[in-house]
Parts: C-alpha cells; structure tokens; sequence
C-alpha cells in the first residue's frame, strides 16, 4: 500500500514536470519545474549515464584548461563535484536516482538523460528536439539540479553550453545570490550575466578570430540596431530584413575558427551565429549606455533576440 501511495506521488510530481516542461515551447509566465525526491539505489543505467556525463566533462576540460577564468574554475569544481542521478525507468515516470547508490554529498545534482531515453520518454524529449539554444540542458533553480542531455554539438559548444548552466548554479548554490527575486526575472538579470559569462569564457578561447569576429559583428550589429542618446531605438527603426539575415541566416566564417570545427547541425550554426550577434549587441549597450540603465537594456535586448530564454528554463 504505501509502495503504491509513493509510486502515486512520483507520478503526480511527475505530471507536475510534464506540465512546467511544456511550458518552455510556449512562452507564458511560468514557475520552475519540480524534480522529484532524489532517492539512493543502484541500477543498471549507471553505466550509460556515467559515459554520458564523462562525455560532457571532457567537452568542458577542453575549454576550461585553456581558459584562466577562477569563475571558470569554481563553476568547474561544482559542476564536477555534483551527485549524478538518473531516470529509474524507460519513460521517466518512476523517478530519479542517485548513482551508485550514492548520498548526497553536493549542493547541486546533475540529471542526466540518454537519448535511449529520451527516444521512449514523452516527458523529457525536448531535451533531444529542442529548436532553441541552450535545449541540450538546463538548470532547475528550484531543485538545484541541471539537467542533460546526451551532447549534439561540437566539442566547444557543449563545453559553452555546460558552464552556462553550471554558472547559473555557480551564482545560486556558492555566491548565494538570490537569482530569484522579482527585480532578477524583469529584467532577467541572471540570464545576462550568464551569458556575459560565456561570452568571456568564448573570447579568451577563441582569442584573435574571436576579436575580428567580433568587432566585425559589433559594426553590423550598429548599423541594424543603432543605439541613439543611450536608448535601443523601436522595432519600427530596426531593419528587419537585415535583422533576420544576420541574426538567422548569414554565418561569420571565423566563428569555425574560434570553434575549431564546422558546426554539426543548423541548430548549432544558429547559436554560435545569435551568441556572437548577442555579444556584439551586449557590447555596443556597454559602451553607449549610462551604467545605470545598461542591465534594464541588456535584459530588455536579450529577451527580445531569444523570446524562448526564460528564467531557470534554460
Ligand atoms: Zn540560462
């Protein structure tokens, strides 16, 4: 009987994630997606889940050991220190556990999702079929968990991706900085500094093509979103055509270059494309706007480039 009331209960928290999940593909005010209790038992994914996350890490290493940032480094020792738990059962309905029947021992937990899984589970697939950027992974600030998926990118992408999510957690679980509070989602200050903090992370590896590339984008950037008096101008001022081409369609060859491969996927070449057409934008705001109205505008810009980046969805 209370087998059956606590399989009930993972099953209605459950629904509860199904529902929140949904609401990252139709944009709409919402609350964060709820984990279920993470419990200490052995099972056979162990393995898969275990290459997968050591996948993950190796993509990360490759960037981090190039990379001096002590940012970098402390959100590298929590991602790594982090208990790694996974789904109990084909679908995702029965839960989540720790591996190797471990306790928990970190403050932050790392899901992980194969795409065996992820082929049968209903609840989880976006991870796999996600259209937007970061759709690989994700950081619940509510359960102090991120969330992933099995890598589709090249090497370097997966590592920007990872230690965007593992900065979130960074902010929220060492520095204790409140990522939640209303001033926080209007103006998603956390997502700009998370970003911010790729960019940087990006910059240093890529090094002098990322610089061209950049102050390349920076000139177009200017020329399609024109900052006047320290204000973004309206949509009616912004070329449209030109914005789209260069936002979704055109590619800036040395970002290969800075990657160190060609993009794997489309969905790839968009997100290195956007990162650095948000980068440029983020930099012309710092350089044209009075300090004090610089995180308005920055949230205001990167909400209106990914209408999809909502707060702890990704
Ligand atoms: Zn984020």
């Amino acid at each position: 009987m209370t087998k059956v009331l606590i399989v009930a209960g993972i099953l209605l928290l459950l629904c509860i994630v199904v529902f929140k999940s949904q609401e990252k593909v139709n944009p709409k005010p919402s609350s964060p997606p709820t984990l279920p209790e993470l419990r200490p038992v052995s099972i056979d994914r162990n393995k898969e889940v275990k290459e997968l996350w050591e996948s993950w890490k190796k993509d990360f290493d490759l960037v981090a050991t190039k990379v001096h940032s002590k940012d970098l480094q402390a959100v590298r020792d929590l991602l790594f220190q982090a208990d790694v738990s996974v789904p109990i059962d084909d679908d995702g309905e029965g839960g989540y556990y720790l591996l190797d029947q471990g306790k928990k021992k970190s403050p932050l937990t790392i899901l992980a999702f194969s795409d065996n899984f992820l082929k049968k589970s209903t609840s989880w697939r976006f991870l796999k079929e996600g259209t937007f950027s970061f759709a690989t992974a994700i950081y619940d600030s509510n359960q102090h968990t991120v969330v992933i998926a099995e890598p589709k990118n090249s090497r370097v992408t997966n590592a920007i991706i990872l230690s965007h999510e593992g900065y979130h957690a960074y902010e929220q679980l060492i520095l204790h900085k409140d990522i939640d509070t209303p001033e926080e989602k209007a103006y998603f200050l956390d997502e700009v500094r998370a970003h911010e903090f790729n960019y940087k992370v990006l910059a240093e590896y890529g090094g002098e093509s990322y610089q061209v590339a950049l102050q390349r984008m920076k000139k177009t950037v200017s020329s399609i979103i024109e900052i006047r008096n320290g204000k973004l101008p309206s949509s009616k001022h912004v070329n449209q055509e030109r914005f789209k081409a260069v936002f979704n369609t055109e590619y800036e060859p040395l970002l290969d270059k800075v990657y160190g491969e060609p993009p794997q996927t489309t969905d790839e070449k968009n997100i290195r494309q956007q990162s650095l057409f948000a980068d440029a934008l983020l930099k012309n705001i710092d350089e044209q706007v009075p300090l004090k109205d610089q995180p308005y505008m920055k949230g205001f810009a990167m909400s209106t480039l990914f209408p999809n980046m909502k707060k702890r969805n990704n």
